[in-house]
Formats: structure tokens, C-alpha cells, sequence
């Protein structure tokens, strides 16, 4: 019943070798600019890397300023910090994410609130987290004036809302900003699955306060290991600059700091792949996309499976390409046999909620986070040219 879907997949790879989920591929201009990177020593917290990457990656996704980081995790957790979230605070997210999410709220000492998804763009749904506040939270006046909201289950200050963009696809983003407006909530966007995403005609990560991208191993462009901040607010995001880089107060050569920063910056070696990286980005879109066209027919032919389209109205990198499977039985049939076969496919990753280290949090109803993980299973996606 899957060879068909087999026979589809090698024919779309070309090879009878093992396909792999998603893995990157290299130029010679990634070898080159390493290579520079080496030879000029630089390869550390400063070169000229770090400061070419953050401004192309600036103008490639329309950003008042890009802040390159460590790692997408590393950026999640000193974006929430900007925005003000603070230990003992509550932060919203969705149940149906990769384990960073939350981690990231948790390294801030804050608790996750898990809040459910939409069945088609499998991110947080506006209409639940409009239910839940109403359910759930207050505006009060904090001890200097100002109103913000409370939980009033925990008395806890709701501090952030979290949306992600699953797989590349772009969540009902505008709808979530303006709810997050109605009760003076920051919005911060998990958009490390989206780099190359957009939303009508912005990129993901710049309808809230800030957003996140990851340039991890497996993600749609790499550096080994990398993310970035980005924001429309300058001044947001250079608050995000100065804490992810120790809070040094600039000065010729005094050590001055005027927060407990964070030495979360991106090694110049690891800017200079990601410089060149950036460069093939719309050829690496234009590829994915195509796949994504390949497995979209190849689905409509196919009685036991939906293929998932990019929402209405938005432009998806398609990171990872994903079907929703109509029996829920059939998931592990599909798993092993392709796995056997050596195409590798996955399941969405267990709900939050379902992970022993996150179980005992708040959690609103998550029918449709819990029928995503019954039914969606990832496929090969990654690109074939540049190796
Ligand atoms: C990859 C990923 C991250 C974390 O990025 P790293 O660069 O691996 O730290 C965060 N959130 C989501 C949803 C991701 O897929």
C-alpha cells in the first residue's frame, strides 16, 4: 500500500540510497568563505561575517535589523527576555512544537501555558487563545501603574504569547497580534521552521515584537549551528543585540556592563557559512517548493492521506513537507515500512503536555493538537542541488 509512495519518493531523489528527512548541502562558495573566515583568524565573537550576515539577512526578510545568535534556541530565550518575561511569569505557547519552545521559557525560570493549535496551519489558533484569556485572565494594575494581564487560576502574570510556524507553514499571525493588542501582551514567533515564509507579503517573524529563526543541521539553510533575532523595531532589537552580546556598554576599553548578558553571538566561522548559505536560499525555496508541488499530486491520486498546503493567503519555505493521514491506525505501518525501505519519515513530535518534564503545566483543550499527532508524519524534504 506505501510502494507507490516509495517508487514516488526515489523517483523524485534519484537514488536507490538511503533519503534522509531533511539534510544540507554544500558549495564550493560555502568552503570559500569558511575558509576566509579561517585565514583571517577572525573566527570567533567579532569579524566582518557576523555583521555582512546580519544585514543580508536583514534585507532578505525585510527586518529594521536581523541579530545573529548561537543557535535558534539561544535567540528564543533572549527574545522573551527583551520583550520583558520574567521568572514566575506565564508564557502561552502551543502543545505541538519541538521541545525548544518551552525550553526556552523554562530556561527564563517562566512557566509554558499550552494553548491549541488550527487543524490546517497546525500553529496556535486565534480562536483558542481568545477563549482561554477569556476564561482565564484579568487585566490588573501591577505594583508601578501599570495594567497587564493576570492569570487568575495562579495570580501569575501572563507575560508573552508564543506562536510557531510549524513545518515552514505560516499560523494565523496577524489575528494572533491583534487579540495579543486587546490584552497588551508581546508576541514573540517561533519561526525557526520558517525562514523564507511569508505571510501575505511580510516574512514570518516580523508581525510580532520579535521572531526567531534557527539555522540548525536540519533546517531549510545552515551554519552548523546558528539563529538569528529579527524585528521591525530597531529599537527592540537592538536591546536584543546588546543582551545576546554581554551587555558591554560600548567604550574604546573599559569593561562595562550594564546587564547580566548573555554571550549568545554567532561565531564568525559559523557567519560565513551562513553568508553563503543565504546566497542559494530562493534557489534552495524554489527546489522545496517543487517537491512540495510533486508530493501535493502525488497525494491527490492517494485515497489514505492529505497532503498539507500552505495556509490560504501565505508563501511556505515548505520545510519539512507533512501529510495528515485519514485512519490514524495507518501511522505506524507507514513508519516502518519506509523507514525499512530506508526513506526516512517521522511523526510530529509528542505534545508538550505529553513530555513527563512539561505534564504538570496549564493546559487548555487541545483536540487539534492531539489529532495532528495522531495523524501527521513528515517526508523527505530537503534539496538535491549543490552537492
Ligand atoms: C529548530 C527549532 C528551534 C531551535 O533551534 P536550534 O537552532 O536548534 O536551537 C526552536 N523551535 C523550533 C520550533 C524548532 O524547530
Amino acid at each position: 500500500m506505501f510502494d507507490a509512495l516509495i517508487r514516488h519518493i526515489r523517483k523524485q531523489y534519484k537514488t536507490d540510497d538511503f533519503i534522509p528527512l531533511h539534510s544540507p548541502t554544500f558549495t564550493e562558495t560555502d568552503r570559500r568563505y569558511v575558509l576566509d573566515a579561517i585565514d583571517s583568524t577572525f573566527v570567533s565573537s567579532v569579524g566582518q561575517y557576523v555583521d555582512r550576515f546580519e544585514r543580508d539577512l536583514a534585507a532578505y526578510t525585510g527586518a529594521a535589523q536581523a541579530v545573529a545568535t548561537v543557535n535558534g534556541t539561544a535567540a528564543l530565550q533572549a527574545a522573551l527576555s527583551v520583550v520583558g518575561v520574567k521568572n514566575g511569569d506565564e508564557v502561552i505557547t502551543q502543545p505541538l512544537t519541538f521541545v525548544a519552545t518551552a525550553n526556552a521559557v523554562s530556561h527564563l525560570c517562566a512557566h509554558p501555558v499550552f494553548v491549541d493549535v488550527d487543524q490546517d496551519t497546525m500553529g496556535l489558533s486565534p480562536g483558542a487563545l481568545e477563549q482561554w484569556l477569556a476564561a482565564n485572565a484579568q487585566l490588573q494594575h501591577d505594583p508601578d501603574g501599570t495594567i497587564r494581564a493576570y492569570n487568575v487560576n495562579t495570580n501569575r502574570r501572563i507575560a508573552a504569547i508564543l506562536p510557531m510556524h510549524t513545518f515552514g507553514h505560516p499560523c494565523r499571525i496577524k489575528h494572533i497580534v491583534d487579540i495579543a493588542g486587546k490584552w497588551d501582551l508581546p508576541v514573540v514567533e517561533d519561526a525557526a521552521e520558517a525562514l523564507g515564509s511569508f505571510a501575505g507579503s511580510t516574512h514570518c517573524g516580523l508581525f510580532g515584537d520579535l521572531g526567531i529563526v534557527s539555522f540548525n543541521g536540519n533546517k531549510t539553510i545552515t551554519c552548523g549551528g546558528g539563529g538569528a533575532i529579527l524585528s521591525k523595531d530597531a529599537n527592540l532589537a537592538s536591546r536584543a543585540k546588546h543582551l545576546t552580546t554581554t551587555a558591554k556598554v560600548p567604550h574604546p576599553w573599559e569593561f562595562d556592563h550594564d546587564a547580566i548578558g548573555y554571550n549568545f553571538r554567532m561565531p564568525n566561522l559559523n557567519a560565513a557559512l551562513a553568508c553563503a548559505q543565504l546566497e542559494r536560499l530562493p534557489d534552495i525555496l524554489r527546489e522545496k517548493r517543487q517537491t512540495a508541488q510533486q508530493y501535493k499530486a502525488f497525494f491527490a491520486q492517494t485515497p489514505w492521506a492529505n497532503f498539507v498546503e500552505e495556509p490560504t493567503g501565505t508563501w511556505s519555505n515548505y520545510w519539512l513537507c507533512a501529510i495528515a493521514l485519514k485512519d490514524p491506525a495507518l501511522r505506524n505501518d507507514l513508519l516502518e515500512h519506509t523507514n525499512q525501505a530506508g526513506v526516512m519519515t517521522r511523526p510530529v513530535w509528542k505534545l508538550m503536555p505529553e513530555l513527563d518534564i512539561y505534564q504538570d503545566c496549564q493546559c487548555g483543550p487541545i483536540q487539534n493538537a492531539v489529532w495532528l499527532r495522531e495523524r501527521v508524519v513528515n517526508l523527505p524534504s530537503g534539496v538535491r542541488s549543490g552537492e
